[in-house]
């Protein structure tokens, strides 16, 4: 089956990747759920926002970062300048590791 529309998980993935980039900061799939509750998509869940955000990053909107201490992935939105840097440690900000701490 072909369509012209794009799919209820694109536009739903079109949405989220909206409101990250409006309001910016660190994304948990708990805060991502919690923000479609407010959309179109009121009934996501938690594991379908993982999901979403995990897609998101594949294709490269987000950056994706383990948090090791409290076992969880969180994402930030990328830039939509290209090769932007690190202010203190020139990386890419996708590469960096110190995010800009002194
Ligand atoms: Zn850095």
């Amino acid at each position: 089956m072909s369509t012209v529309t794009a799919s209820p998980e694109a536009t739903r993935r079109a949405w989220l990747l909206t409101e990250i980039r409006t309001r910016g900061g660190v994304w948990t799939a708990h805060r991502a759920a919690t923000a479609l509750h407010r959309s179109p998509w009121p009934s996501t869940g938690r594991n379908t926002a993982r999901k979403d955000l995990r897609a998101l990053a594949a294709r490269g909107a987000l950056a994706a970062r383990d948090d090791l201490e409290l076992r969880r992935r969180s994402y930030t939105p990328k830039s939509l300048l290209p090769h932007r840097r690190c202010p203190k440690c020139r990386a890419t900000f996708e590469a960096c590791n110190c995010r800009g701490a002194v």
